[in-house]
């Protein structure tokens, strides 16, 4: 007799399904640590802007009501961010979803899509669910070798998925080097530009998204709320390409896709420029604070342009990451991206770095 399984659609028994970072109330149901520091998603050590919170007050009366299909308010807001049109704007729930839209409008058994080894793993589940081969073209220490792609595309290859500043490796691509890459590659391949990590970015030479969606009619760059917006729990973020390419995937969106208290959050946030300066400037002296004080424990760190620091020693990570857990401390093994012998940890406030590295050298 054959079994239902057997009829799953290709590519999704061999999916190894995305690991999220463990959770305070797991860790501390667990281990009963004294205290708890969580440095392994990325998250916004501040916290979400405190005007974007007032978010959740609005909508005390209203949950009964469907949200804004269309998010207008929203998109007329990132419209003016952006300094694009509205028809250029598609809102997801989490900029994952603008991920999972555009691999389903153009990816299936008979086709491939090509990334960098050790990119975001949403791509590569993606990439899989719909079917489709994954294409892997080797870093250059530890970057994406842009100019390499062109020679891995094949006939079959639809899709082409690029996050800069990359996760977990943190390193970034330059304008030059990413329009080089758009030049190498077809028109009738899709690019997606992931920049869940543009605001930390402070290097002159880093990619200027309108001069690029101007000329590139393939491109389609995704941005998010879940990162120095700090509203990862409320999934919110988008997409930004020409119209025609928005309005194909509107078309497979669900209706409600976005809810209202995530909207409205991000209506507000993306207006508190106040505590987006300050989460960067944290992030910058935090960063190089933790980079520093790492190479002085004799740790070998992938030089960020995140809010992270992916970093190897004389450690096993695996048991690095439980042995720091059992004291409070969350970071991320990432051995899944490929990269067994490190551990990611997220840039923190200076309390919070200090407690990671103290434990770190208590556990060492
Ligand atoms: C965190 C992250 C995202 C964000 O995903 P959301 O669905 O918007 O929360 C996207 N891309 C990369 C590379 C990330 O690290």
């Amino acid at each position: 007799m054959s079994d239902l399984f057997d009829y799953l659609n290709e590519g999704i028994s061999d999916l190894h399904p995305y690991e999220p970072g463990r959770s305070i109330e797991d860790v501390i149901a667990e281990y009963q640590p004294e205290k708890i520091v969580k440095l392994a998603s990325n998250e916004n050590p501040l916290g979400p802007s405190p005007k974007a919170v007032e978010a959740l007050k609005i909508h005390n009366d209203d949950l009964h009501l469907y949200p804004d299909g269309d998010s207008k308010k929203l998109k007329s807001l990132i419209a003016k961010h952006e300094s694009l049109d509205v028809s250029n704007i598609i809102i997801g729930n989490g900029s994952n979803e603008v991920l999972e839209l555009a691999a389903r409008a153009f990816l299936n058994k008979d086709t491939s899509a090509l990334m960098s080894k050790h990119a975001f793993a949403v791509y590569k589940i993606v990439t899989q669910s719909n079917g489709s081969k994954i294409i892997e073209v080797p870093t250059i220490d530890w970057r994406h070798a842009l100019n390499d792609f062109s020679n891995y595309i094949e006939d079959s290859t639809r899709v082409c998925f690029v996050a800069n500043p990359n996760n977990p490796t943190g390193t970034y691509n330059s304008h030059d080097e990413f329009k080089s890459m758009m030049d190498s590659i077809p028109s009738s391949i899709l690019v997606i530009l992931d920049l869940a990590y543009f605001e930390y970015v402070t290097e002159q030479d880093y990619v200027r998204v309108n001069e690029l969606l101007e000329k590139y009619s393939n491109l389609l760059v995704t941005k998010t709320f879940s990162k120095i917006q700090g509203l990862a729990s409320l999934r919110i973020g988008y997409g930004l390409a020409n119209k025609k390419m928005i309005e194909v995937l509107n078309k497979i969106r669900q209706p409600f896709n976005s809810n209202a208290i995530a909207q409205d959050a991000a209506c507000l946030a993306i207006l508190d420029h106040d505590h987006i300066t300050k989460s960067i400037e944290l992030n910058s002296e935090q960063r190089d604070y933790l980079t520093i004080k790492l190479n002085d424990m004799g740790m070998e760190c992938i030089p960020s342009h995140g809010n992270f620091i992916s970093f190897k020693g004389n450690f096993k990570a695996e048991k690095l990451f439980i042995d720091l857990m059992k004291e409070g401390v969350i970071v991320r093994p990432i051995a899944l991206y490929d990269m067994p012998e490190f551990i990611r940890v997220t840039v923190g406030t200076k309390e919070e770095n200090d407690y990671f590295l103290l434990k770190l050298s208590q556990v060492l």
